[in-house]
């Protein structure tokens, strides 16, 4: 069955990878009727704001919408445009797999997802400073917001992500010890979603800090992590990097009425327009596209191309120590399809 979803190239290496992954998804027969959208700078020079009601209108209609990374001009009091998407959707499910595809790395059995909650917690926006004296600066106030609803939709999530997925352990992690209010609700409502799981998926629970060395020492032992907005950002940044970097991490943002699927990547202005960036985190958010319209095989069908390319043909970008260009890795992936 056709599907109409949302297209937003991005900026910066965006163009480039959505290119790679349109045709990529055409070899592989995925069936999606595009509707065309801008964000970001694109958007800026087309319609005079980085997210147009256009732009809203289309995902609030498609419900889906695969997006390339957008740049936030700085100054001119634009917020983060990638933000504003996850707030006006309620996109509160930020889902981040991670997994060893490159042989050589340090870490050949990763395979875990990092669940981050979206909306709530530092990123709710209440961010101010504080004239004292002739100082318009002597104080700066941030404020973390969680609510009960939100900590028990998110560990409800993974844990149902865990179910779907076939996958064992949900690592709750928290900083209830200094934390008490924010990270202490976390942790108490985590507690209780998972007695609902209880012989089916085993939980687990970590201190952020020792989450964070832990996965650079033993990420193996790491299965699902559910975490708060920002120990999320933290820990799936870190994530990546353990088995080859940004280039190859996805990452779907998923709310009740919506999903948009997007590279972790930014728009890395330093290579744009050279034809070399590794559009695999583009296709990689492509087949959770898939998965999430339950076009499971087709999905399946995508990894596995892509591993195949990457790992038999040896068909590598620049940033995975190869010298393919971004056409070049596109193709090897289809020809595998
Ligand atoms: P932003 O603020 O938009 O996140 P940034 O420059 O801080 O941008 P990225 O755009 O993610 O962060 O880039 C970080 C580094 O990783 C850059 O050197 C960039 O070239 C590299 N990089 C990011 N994505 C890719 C990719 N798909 N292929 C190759 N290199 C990449």
């Amino acid at each position: 069955m056709r599907r109409e979803a949302t297209l937003i190239r991005g900026d910066g290496i965006g163009p480039e990878i959505t290119q790679a992954t349109l045709q990529v998804l055409e070899a592989l027969g995925a069936q999606f009727d595009w509707d065309e959208q801008y964000g970001g700078v694109t958007a800026i020079e087309k319609a005079g704001t980085p997210l147009p009601d256009a732009t809203l209108e289309s995902v609030r209609r498609t419900g889906l919408a695969l997006k390339g990374p957008l740049t936030t001009p700085l100054g001119g009091g634009y917020r983060s445009v990638t933000v504003a998407l996850r707030q006006e959707f309620e996109l509160y499910a930020n889902v981040r797999p991670v997994k060893s595809i490159v042989p050589g790395g340090k870490f050949p059995d990763v395979d875990l997802v990092v669940i981050r909650e979206n909306v709530e917690g530092l990123y709710v926006g209440i961010d101010r400073t504080f004239k004292v004296g002739d100082d318009p600066k002597a104080l700066a106030q941030t404020m973390s917001v969680m609510t009960r609803d939100g900590c028990r939709r998110i560990v409800r999530y993974a844990f149902e992500y865990a179910r779907k997925h076939g996958r064992k352990k949900v690592t709750v992690v928290h900083k209830a010890n200094i934390l008490k209010a924010t990270s202490g609700l976390f942790l108490e409502t985590a507690r209780q979603v998972a007695e609902g799981y209880e012989g089916r998926i085993a939980v687990d629970e970590k201190i952020v800090d020792n989450a964070a060395m832990q996965l650079v020492i033993n990420p193996a032992q790491f299965d699902v992590i559910v975490t708060t907005n920002l120990f999320g950002d933290i820990l799936s940044d870190e994530a990546s990097g353990l088995v080859g970097g940004l280039g190859l991490a996805p990452g779907a943002n998923v709310g009740e009425t919506a999903a948009i699927f997007e590279p972790v990547h930014g728009s890395a202005p330093d290579i744009a327009g050279q034809g070399i960036a590794n559009p695999a985190a583009q296709l990689l958010a492509a087949a959770m596209m898939l998965d999430h319209v339950e076009e499971l095989d087709a999905a399946a069908r995508l990894r596995c191309a892509l591993e195949l390319a990457i790992v038999k043909d040896n068909v590598r970008t620049r940033d995975l120590g190869g010298s393919a260009s971004t056409a070049e890795f596109a193709r090897a992936v289809a020809r595998r399809l």
